[in-house]
């Protein structure tokens, strides 16, 4: 492995990479991600992994999978059924269908966002620029090691994973790290400990996908995306609880007060 240099992600920093539609945009220039989550058991997760995608910082999201109407009925902006994109989300709640949802997101040859089962059914090498996303657990089934030894050494474990799959590799948790295959790693802001809740992770991959639709590159769409992620779960948190749901509600708030 290259050696570690580990950099702390600054407001200024995400600020600098934050997409800006130009204006002579259009919601096609500005990007359209895809997002393949969801399941029958999980049917949330694929209107979590949207609403992270949906805040705005793309022209278009589409979503496809089997939480059509849900995904319809709580985000209207969002387009049904399979279309051009110029990234793809898989995975989130994906349950058995992780698999043939990733096969399908490869057939199109653009960036992914890996999460959640997508992971299990990775077969690296992959022929496109991915972002995997996983947390100490799924991190530690990729590398067939103990989730207790990943914890242990966060930093070792996701070096370890980007140098193997060839991706950059966002470890979640109570630090999160985004690793790169050429040994460059950036820690992003803590959210509060109230962040550990059912659906955050699905939020965090959307939006990772939106960035990563909008033209940033996997490093930097994973670390522009938990930083994000952190602040707008500060936020919505205040010093007390939160839900999944109100972390993607923050996110505009957190990318105007960037902007401002
Ligand atoms: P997931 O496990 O996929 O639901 O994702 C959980 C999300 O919560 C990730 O964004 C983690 O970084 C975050 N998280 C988990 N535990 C903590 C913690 N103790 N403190 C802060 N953030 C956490
Ligand atoms: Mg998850």
């Amino acid at each position: 492995l290259p050696p570690a240099a580990v950099t702390a992600l600054q407001a200024g920093d995400v600020t600098a990479m934050l997409p800006v539609p130009e204006p002579t945009a259009h919601k096609y220039t500005r990007g359209v991600v895809g997002v393949r989550a969801g399941s029958q058991t999980y049917p949330g997760a694929a209107v979590l992994c949207v609403a992270g995608a949906a805040t705005g910082l793309v022209g278009m999201v589409r979503y496809v999978g089997g939480a059509d109407d849900l995904v319809h009925a709580t985000h209207p902006e969002v387009v049904v059924g399979a279309g051009q994109v110029q990234a793809w989300v898989v995975g989130s709640g994906g349950g058995e269908g992780a698999a043939a949802a990733l096969r399908e997101a490869l057939a199109d040859g653009v960036p992914l966002v890996l999460d959640a089962d997508a992971l299990a059914a990775l077969d690296a090498p992959l022929p496109v620029p991915a972002l995997l996303t996983p947390h100490a657990g799924e991190l530690a089934r990729m590398l067939d090691v103990d989730r207790t030894e990943v914890e242990a050494d966060q930093l070792g474990h996701a070096r370890k994973a980007a140098d193997r799959f060839g991706c950059v590799v966002l470890l979640k948790g109570r630090h999160t790290l985004v690793a790169h295959p050429d040994g460059r790693v950036r820690a992003t802001t803590v959210g509060p400990p109230w962040l550990a809740t059912a659906g955050a992770g699905d939020v965090l991959a959307g939006l990772c996908g939106s960035l990563l639709a909008a033209g940033l590159d996997p490093f930097d769409a994973g670390s522009v995306g938990s930083w994000l992620h952190g602040a707008a779960a500060a936020a919505a948190s205040a010093g007390g609880p939160l839900q999944a749901g109100d972390v993607a509600a923050a996110l505009p708030r957190v990318c105007r007060a960037l902007l401002a």
